[in-house]
């Protein structure tokens, strides 16, 4: 069904040349679009005032067009809708964009929206990850419930923001009130190293790699240690837990075939559930590692991550399959133009609302 949709806006065998990758001027941008250009991709950033000039200042991004705000990119895609536009999303589109603008893009779309329902929902995404064999904290539908250390994650939080550390039941009831007619949810509070790996999977080819990993840099959680817990006592100092960065880090390698397990495991169970395709393309496993070297999963990220920007240069993971630079932004260009190059686009784009 798709199939001739994607073909009649394409044509058969373009070259890469004639194509624009487009994507929103933030997160991962610039190695979205560094990338595309490497594999010879034309590139487009959409940019608002603040950020035009800096996009405009890269001379692999060939063309800027600047609106007011990011949340009105759906009114602006009628000006690329007559050329050769491929979007590739990243964590800015879920931050500006809801899941019904998402579904009504009129530009063919790198990767697989119905992927999307599953991930905006946390019931949903649990029901996913445990199919898929990972392990997840504990979730206590009521404070009464809570018999450990808990994080209560509000509804909508996003890069950390909205997230509260909460030590039992009883500091629970303390702070009900901040909760008063607020969705959240309860979750086991994993102490152990936050490790964000970053996949790619290949529908052309089936293969999953590997192609990097990071540790979130958060604020004010990672700089607590700075300050002695006697020292600490008596301050009302809360964990907060907003991103400002990401380092890098490679991980202990008896561990890596685990963490390969279950990107595998993640892809295989998303084709039963969403649809045949299932999830490709970029993808991110969030997880904390405890003492005995456990993996627990807070939560899959269906696109790019930021944590990749690290590695727009490639990463030492992505050497060991590639001998030449390449970060996830350049892999998702090299999968458009191998789809491009074997007239099988349809199998990386999402074109549902273009037509
Ligand atoms: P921004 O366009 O910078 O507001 O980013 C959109 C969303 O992406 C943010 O709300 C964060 O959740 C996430 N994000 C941005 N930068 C990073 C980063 N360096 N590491 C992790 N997440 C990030
Ligand atoms: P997330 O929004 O899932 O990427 O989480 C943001 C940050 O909150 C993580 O990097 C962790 O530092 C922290 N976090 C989230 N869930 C948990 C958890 N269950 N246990 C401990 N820390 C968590």
């Amino acid at each position: 069904m798709l199939a001739p949709k994607v073909e009649q806006l394409f044509g058969n065998r373009e070259q890469a040349e004639y194509y624009t990758i487009v994507t929103l001027g933030s997160h991962s941008a610039l190695q979205i679009l560094k990338g595309a250009k490497d594999e010879g991709f034309r590139t487009l950033a959409v940019a608002n005032r603040q950020t035009e000039r800096l996009y405009r200042s890269y001379g692999f991004v060939d063309e800027v067009l600047a609106i007011e705000r990011y949340e009105d990119f759906p009114r602006h895609m009628q000006s690329l809708e007559h050329r050769k536009a491929v979007i590739v999303p990243h964590g800015s589109f879920v931050a500006y964009l809801s899941l019904e603008d998402h579904k009504k893009m009129t530009i063919p779309y790198f990767g697989n929206k119905a992927v999307l329902d599953w991930e905006a929902s946390r019931e949903l995404q649990r029901q996913w990850l445990s199919a898929a064999g990972l392990n997840l904290p504990r979730q206590f539908k009521t404070g009464a419930e809570i018999d450990r250390p808990v994080i209560v994650k509000l509804y909508g939080a996003n890069g950390g923001k909205g997230y509260m550390f909460v030590r039992d039941a009883h500091d629970f009831e303390e702070r009900a009130g901040l909760l008063a007619r607020r969705n959240y949810i309860i979750q086991e509070y994993i102490i152990g190293v936050p490790l964000y790996i970053h996949y790619f999977y290949s529908p052309l080819t089936g293969r999953l790699e590997i192609m990097s990993m990071d540790r979130r840099y958060e604020t004010n959680v990672d700089s607590l240690g700075r300050i002695p817990a006697a020292a600490q006592e008596g301050l009302d100092l809360e964990p907060s837990y907003v991103v400002v960065g990401n380092q890098s880090l490679s991980l202990r390698e008896s561990m890596l075939a685990e963490a390969y397990r279950m990107g595998e495991d993640v892809v295989r169970v998303s084709k039963d559930i969403c649809g045949p395709k299932g999830l490709f393309g970029a993808f991110c496993i969030e997880t904390i590692i405890t003492p005995d070297t456990q993996f627990y999963v807070m939560e899959i990220s269906a696109r790019i991550v930021a944590g990749t920007n690290l590695f727009i240069n490639g990463s030492p993971y992505s050497y060991l399959n590639y001998d030449e630079p390449m970060s996830t932004g350049r892999r998702i260009a090299r999968e458009l133009k191998n789809a491009l190059l074997s007239n099988s686009l349809r199998l990386v784009l999402d074109d549902s609302g273009v037509l």
